[in-house]
């Protein structure tokens, strides 16, 4: 039915592309393209041939706006998929627009030098997207991504008005390292190093790093420590879901990880200014990237599951109404099923949905979207018919 042309081939891309080649009825042909040509080879040497879908390969530097234009140009796909790195969003959306193609990505905008990430500089585009006929989906992994699609099911379905909405973000898996992040450790260490902030009757309020601790007991896991973080669907679903109060996002985190990071960062190495070593600039994160486990060398090692819902309370019928939903998924059966551990996976398959449901015409709203504007039925049925089926519990315990 249609082409995707898919930039960046690490752990999210694998997953995603592997899916892709699964619903080839969707995906007739696509084209992985990333910065190193030798691994989007080896994937499409690993793919060719499982199913009808075509599979051509591309180098490409998402910085270059002139060699994005130019692979869009000869490919011409329906859908551009960046799940290369948030740096690249508004450099691959600037191609699209030149070209008049659909947008999608997993992660909002972060500047390099300086880790704030906001959405709007992309929102900023709304009209260019609009004008030209076509649809950026941002954030369409699974959190943000299936996060908000929960949170437009519950609306939909079981809610008049939502008071609060608690994302529950779980990972019950185990790699066996001392020290090991889930995905890209950059963009990772980023996001947990940061200020806390949540949404709350209007406002924004701002906490010291992981300075907010809960713990919750997650279905097919068990009791975890979980830390307040700010997370970028905060700030979507704010403004796309009326009247709702407080918004705030939780991350489990072990005492391990967290005693390295706090070393790491006491030292310096997880700081993104640049200092000079031996004549040259490095970034002591980058630095501290490379010396890290490749997080698409965890999944064989790693065991356990992960668990990231939404817990939400509102009215329905004017009586108080609570609701989670969620989903579980297995490490171990996510890497036997494409060789990748949950993390990736969880990301990778909402990202294959969404693109499928702008080939196919499903989701068609112009301009610069979250997830949570559209219909979520239809992603929430593909969900559970690739992989990341759902589950929902109406009296579950809340978070105070
Ligand atoms: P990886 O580091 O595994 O992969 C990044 C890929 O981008 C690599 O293939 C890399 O190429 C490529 N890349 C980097 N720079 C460039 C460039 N200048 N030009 C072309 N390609 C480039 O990251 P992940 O797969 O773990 O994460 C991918 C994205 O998914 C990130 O944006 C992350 O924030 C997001 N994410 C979203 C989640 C969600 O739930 N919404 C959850 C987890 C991740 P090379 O091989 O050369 O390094």
């Amino acid at each position: 039915m249609g082409k995707a042309l898919i930039i960046g081939c690490g752990g999210v891309a694998s997953v995603a592309i592997h899916k892709c080649v699964e619903n080839s009825k969707i995906f007739e042909e696509i084209c992985i393209a990333s910065r190193t040509i030798e691994k989007c080879n080896a994937l499409k040497a690993k793919l060719d041939g499982k199913s009808t879908t075509k599979i051509s390969t591309a180098k490409v530097d998402a910085n270059d706006v002139g060699a994005l234009v130019t692979l869009i140009e000869n490919f011409q796909p329906d859908v551009v998929m960046n799940l290369a790195l948030p740096y690249h969003d508004l450099k691959i959306m600037e191609a699209c627009l030149k070209t008049g193609k659909n947008y999608l990505d997993t992660a909002n905008y972060e500047p390099e030098n300086s880790a704030y990430f906001e959405y709007k500089q992309q929102w900023a585009l709304d009209e260019d997207f609009k004008r030209a006929g076509l649809t950026a989906l941002l954030g369409c992994g699974f959190d943000p991504g299936v996060s908000g699609i929960f949170v437009a099911y519950a609306l939909k379905h079981y809610f008049d008005r939502i008071d609060t909405i608690d994302i529950l973000d779980c990972n019950g898996g185990e790699h066996g390292h001392h020290f090991a992040t889930n995905f890209n450790p950059e963009i990772n260490i980023r996001e947990v190093t940061a200020k806390g902030e949540y949404f709350e009757n209007g406002n924004w309020i701002e906490t010291e790093p992981l300075a907010i601790k809960r713990v919750y007991n997650f279905p097919e896991i068990g009791e975890r420590d979980m830390y307040l973080l700010y997370h970028e669907e905060i700030e979507s679903l704010a403004k796309n879901i009326p009247d709702v109060k407080r918004i705030r996002f939780f991350m489990t985190f072990g005492q391990s990880y967290l005693t390295h990071l706090k070393c790491l960062e006491n030292v310096g190495m997880t700081s993104i200014e640049p200092i000079d070593f031996n004549g040259q600039k490095i970034v002591p994160l980058q630095f501290l990237k490379a010396v890290l486990p490749d997080p698409a060398s965890l999944g064989a090692r790693t065991v356990g599951k992960t668990n990231i819902g939404c817990v939400i309370t509102g009215k329905k019928d004017s009586q108080p109404k609570n609701y989670y939903v969620y989903n579980v998924c297995d490490h171990q059966a996510a890497y036997r099923e494409v060789g990748s551990q949950a993390i990736s996976y969880t990301t990778g398959v909402p990202a294959m949905i969404g693109a499928a449901l702008l080939i196919d015409g499903t989701w068609n709203l112009k301009g610069v979207r979250n997830v949570e504007e559209f219909d979520p039925d239809p992603f929430m049925d593909a969900l559970n018919k690739f992989g990341l089926p759902w589950q929902e519990n109406f009296f579950p315990a809340l978070v105070d």
